[in-house]
């Protein structure tokens, strides 16, 4: 399969007068064409920073890319410069925000809208730009396009609105689409349609898909593969089966436990305790304060990658041969 993102060791910092936050620590991870990959995490576990800085949308200062390598399709954007970046951000990779709101212009129709987003960035007549957004109107599945384009943002509901803000984001033919959070301030049921809509872009488009989420109800709905992201770290990493049903982090396990489930009748199990101060995270394993399992190596070495299978890999000491023979014997005896 062919790889669309490369995302290698990369780490983002933030400047305050309190010190310096290290948000990012290290980040890898790949997105293959046509697929949709869901980082998942709480929030301040730097999985809407680590989308930011695929845009380069992180405000510098206070922010900063200290290193690695955003690689897309070859590439590397962390190395590009402001003016290129300009021209691919909308084009090539487009980003959805969770508020649709403040992502529409209140003052100007939406059939304005999503022409300007299209003749900004191509060469391309006003009838065909009309056409071209109609088409998109269609495809988002929004009814009497012709008629509505004339309308303003606040003459749609909050569902019709983000599916203007996709149809903005979709309409430059991005090969990268960024949604974060999309359906948070949304309706349940209005969720699930625009969780079904992702569906239909993909299978229409084959745009691929980063979900930047903390909810594990939106992953297993649209989700392939997942990447769980703790303290600035992406802990583990697997398709959506592995993830969901042999779970090895003990954090993933955590946060699998406190979703509320039909066979444990709706009861949460939330895990005891906070995540690290990023101003001075631990040397080990982030989850170590937390974790029922840790180990004296825990909170001082952290963890090499191991692969579980081909397409899994978890970061745990309790993955090492050597703790696993550790644990056998304790087992037994
Ligand atoms: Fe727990 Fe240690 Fe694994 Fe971290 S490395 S999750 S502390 S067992
Ligand atoms: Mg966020």
């Amino acid at each position: 399969m062919e790889k669309i993102l490369e995302v290698k060791d990369l780490h983002v910092t933030f400047k305050t007068y309190g010190g310096t936050v290290q948000a990012v620590r290290g980040v890898d991870f790949h997105l293959y064409k046509g697929e949709t990959l869901a980082i998942v995490g709480e929030s301040g576990c730097g999985k809407s920073v680590t989308s930011s800085a695929i845009m380069r949308l992180i405000p510098s200062p206070p922010g900063k890319i200290t290193a690695g390598k955003i690689v897309f399709k070859g590439q590397d954007l962390t190395r590009v410069s402001e003016r290129k970046m300009r021209s691919i951000r909308g084009v090539d990779i487009s980003m959805i925000f969770q508020d649709p709101m403040t992502a529409l212009n209140p003052t100007l129709t939406i059939g304005t809208q999503l022409i300007e987003g299209l003749k900004q960035h191509k060469k391309i007549s006003d009838k065909d730009a009309r056409i071209r957004a109609i088409e998109m109107m269609e495809l988002v599945g929004i009814p009497n396009p012709e008629e509505r384009m004339k309308q303003y943002p606040h003459q749609f509901s909050g569902g019709m609105r983000q599916r203007i803000v996709i149809a903005i984001a979709l309409i430059c033919e991005p090969e990268l689409l960024i949604a974060d959070e999309p359906t948070t301030a949304l309706d349940v049921t209005i969720q699930a349609q625009i969780l079904e809509l992702f569906e239909k872009i993909q299978e229409v488009t084959g745009v691929s898909i980063i979900l930047i989420t903390h909810d594990l109800g939106v992953v297993a709905k649209i989700a392939d593969r997942i990447a769980v992201m703790y303290a600035g770290k992406i802990i583990e990493t697997g398709n959506k089966r592995e993830i969901f049903y042999k779970p090895q982090h003990p954090y993933t396990k955590g946060l699998l436990n406190s979703v509320p489930r039909l066979d444990t009748k709706g009861k949460l199990q939330p895990i005891d305790g906070t995540p690290p101060d990023l101003f001075s995270p631990p040397q080990g394993c982030p989850f170590t304060a937390r974790c029922p399992f840790a180990m004296e190596v825990c909170n001082k070495v952290y963890p090499e990658s191991t692969a579980v299978s081909d397409s899994h890999r978890v970061d745990c000491w309790l993955q090492d041969e050597r703790a696993k023979q550790l644990l056998a014997t304790m087992v037994t005896n």
